[in-house]
């Protein structure tokens, strides 16, 4: 639940307390959960540990190249799904793409079909095709787009729909530092990023009332897309294996959290959010607010001191009508 007044999620413990969380191993016996991008790198450690804790398990990946470029093979995929049933887990393969509406239609049908239904989606397929942004051309925009943020609303709308008939799902997006922050040569892919993170906002509220929780990733991890963009030191210490905990515990039953951004990278956790500064009144008197008033206040409505993290639109809009009522000092 939100807490209306300060914009603080309020956890719902439900007879526990934080000082008494139960040590209980967490499971994931009997629920389906499917990973984009699961052939190699993040999603095959996701991958790997779901079905180690008794997941079935959907390994989807197309099997192209870094830069999307290729006709894609089956091996990545299938390559993880031997590793699985090796150690005695359940999964199968799919080689869909998931830039394509049929791609991601399929990708859901072959959980449905195989294991009767979807509890579980990480959308976590990813291309990288880094350029400075007057060299971005359309089809570097495109691809990269397609992959990240269409990938993930192909697949995630017809999963959305069976945790909806279920009353159950957990959904994790994966952003990026990159998109969050900034950095220099990833335009198409820190858009795509964010999309993602505006796309959880939106579910995060869309799911709530059918038990569906939806939050977003940000990892650090030595995988083929950051083999040449990290210092050797940080490579050596980014296991994919150090990000999976806090993936599987968003997918996990005992996540309560929904809307929450995580970055996760070496064993290092903490969370980002969209902060909000409390903002000040420029309209006195009958005199329209205008540029050279934003210039003498720009200290004033730029403070972040006392910001909240809003959990929807109507709240930000509350506190901006609220304002009026209680103009803030010096105005
Ligand atoms: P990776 O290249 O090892 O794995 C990505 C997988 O996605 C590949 O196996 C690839 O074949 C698959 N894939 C690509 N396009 C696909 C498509 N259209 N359909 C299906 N599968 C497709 O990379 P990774 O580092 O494990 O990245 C996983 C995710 O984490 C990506 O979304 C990436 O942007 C994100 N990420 C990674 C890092 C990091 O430090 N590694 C940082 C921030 C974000």
């Amino acid at each position: 639940t939100v807490n209306a007044e300060s914009g603080e999620i309020v956890i719902d413990n439900g007879e526990f307390e934080y000082g008494d969380i139960p040590k209980d191993e967490i499971r994931f016996d009997g629920r389906t959960a499917i990973v984009t991008g699961a052939g190699a790198g993040l999603g095959r450690a996701y991958a790997l540990e779901l079905a180690r804790r008794g997941a079935n398990v959907v390994v989807n990946d197309l099997g192209g190249a870094r830069d999307g470029a290729g006709a894609g093979s089956a091996s990545p995929a299938d390559q993880v799904v031997a590793e699985i049933r090796e150690a005695g887990g359940q999964a199968v393969a799919n080689y869909d793409n998931v830039s394509t509406a049929e791609g991601g239609a399929n990708i859901v049908k072959t959980a449905q079909d195989t294991f009767g239904s979807v509890d579980i989606l990480i959308n976590n397929a990813g291309i990288l095709r880094d350029k400075s942004f007057v060299k971005m051309e359309p089809d570097n925009w495109q691809a990269v787009l397609d992959v990240h943020l269409k990938g993930a609303y192909n697949v995630t709308r017809p999963a959305f729909a069976a945790m909806k008939a279920n009353g159950y799902g957990r959904i994790v997006m994966t952003t990026s530092a990159a998109g969050l922050y900034g950095n220099f040569g990833q335009s198409n892919y820190a858009a795509a990023k964010m999309g993602l993170v505006g796309l959880m906002n939106t579910l995060k509220l869309e799911g709530a009332k059918y038990g569906i929780k939806v939050n977003t990733v940000a990892p650090i991890a030595a995988s083929r897309l950051t083999e040449d963009v990290m210092p050797p030191d940080l490579f050596a210490r980014s296991k994919p294996e150090y990000v999976a905990p806090l993936v599987l515990y968003l997918c996990s039953d005992r996540c309560p959290v929904s809307g929450n951004i995580y970055n996760a990278g070496m064993g290092f956790f903490n969370r980002a959010a969209v902060v909000t500064g409390p903002g000040r009144v420029l309209v006195k008197d009958g005199e329209d607010p205008s540029p050279e008033i934003i210039l003498e206040n720009l200290k004033a409505i730029s403070d972040l001191a006392g910001g909240k993290e809003y959990r929807d639109l109507n709240a930000q809009v509350g506190d901006a009508l609220a304002a009026f009522q209680a103009p803030a000092a010096g105005a």
